[in-house]
């Protein structure tokens, strides 16, 4: 009887064997226009100016998450938050963990490290105020936490946050620390952890390259088959579960078309957008799923001075 409303039951009954290792299902809340990809095309004080849609379509992603009984992780944007409260409401009261996608959506090396605590430090008040929960995660905008961006850490850590999930091992034009860390480690001198977006390591002619399995915009790029494939590759060869994102507008094939936008970043933004919700639906049911908070229980603690990386090395 308690355990009928268990989150994450339904995935596991119908398991595959991989099934039996449980991932963390992440959403960056935020809206279509306030992405990287259009960062040049869309100056930051004309967002007021576009029809949101955030909050609908994170509806329905949390319509889609209680159907298949999971509960995941919302980095969600103060910027949001501000304009949305009730979400913010609906995203705790669903049992999802509320965390921080910082305010502004600014690349973290694009402000100075005064700009990034008041970043971080309106975002974290806004939402635990809203939301009536504490947080202890962070997301930075476009992966964007990086060698550039030493003091990036600390300030997190000074400011209340436990986690961070903000680094992508992989080569890519606006991201990525191709030799980062892949899972889970203590940084900023062991203030904080840090658990880095999915990679799958190749092995024989590819060795040593890292390819992105986490989800965005390769989700919608490659078959769900291949995907799915993946991860199931990646729970073999590493026996843990890894970190999958997705944002609101990625199922939205209704969003108004934003202009001027460069051939590259239409591409991408554009994409199969009307195939991601059915492919979610699939993922989810493929998988076991559970919150960043519930998936990596040791981001309950402290890393301290002697955490994961040093422990591993
Ligand atoms: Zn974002």
């Amino acid at each position: 009887m308690t355990t009928a409303a268990q989150p994450g039951t339904a995935g596991r009954a119908q398991a595959t064997p991989q099934a039996a290792i449980r991932n963390a299902m992440t959403v960056d809340v935020e809206d279509y226009f306030q992405v990287e990809a259009f960062a040049r095309t869309i100056p930051r004080a004309t967002w007021d100016s576009f029809p949101r849609r955030v909050e609908a379509n994170t509806d329905r992603i949390l319509e889609q998450l209680a159907g298949a009984g999971v509960c995941a992780t919302f980095f969600t944007l103060g910027w949001v938050a501000e304009r949305h409260p009730a979400l913010v409401r609906r995203i705790v009261a669903g049992g999802h963990e509320l965390a921080s996608h910082g305010h502004g959506h600014a690349r973290v090396a694009t402000l100075t490290a005064e700009q990034f605590r008041q970043d971080v430090i309106r975002a974290k008040h806004l939402l635990e105020d809203i939301g009536g929960v504490k947080l202890t995660g962070y997301r930075a905008p476009t992966f964007s936490i990086g060698a550039n961006t030493p003091w990036a850490y600390p300030i997190l850590a000074e400011t209340g946050h436990r986690y961070s999930s903000s680094i992508y091992p992989v080569r890519h034009d606006l991201y990525g620390a191709p030799n980062a860390p892949r899972f889970a480690h203590a940084v900023g001198d062991g203030v904080l952890w840090e658990v880095p977006m999915t990679t799958l390591r190749l092995r024989g002619p590819w060795g040593g390259q890292n390819l992105p399995i986490s989800g965005g915009g390769y989700f919608r790029l490659l078959p769900y088959a291949v995907f799915r494939r993946g991860l199931a590759a990646f729970h073999a060869a590493e026996g843990r579960g890894g970190v999958f994102y997705t944002h609101p507008w990625e199922i939205d094939p209704g969003q108004p078309r934003i202009a001027g936008a460069g051939q590259l970043s239409r591409f991408r933004h554009y994409l199969n957008l009307g195939r991601t919700a059915p492919r979610l639906d699939r993922l989810l049911r493929d998988f076991a799923w559970g919150r960043m908070d519930e998936v990596f229980p040791e981001l309950a603690a402290s890393p301290g001075p002697t955490g994961a990386l040093s422990a591993a090395a």
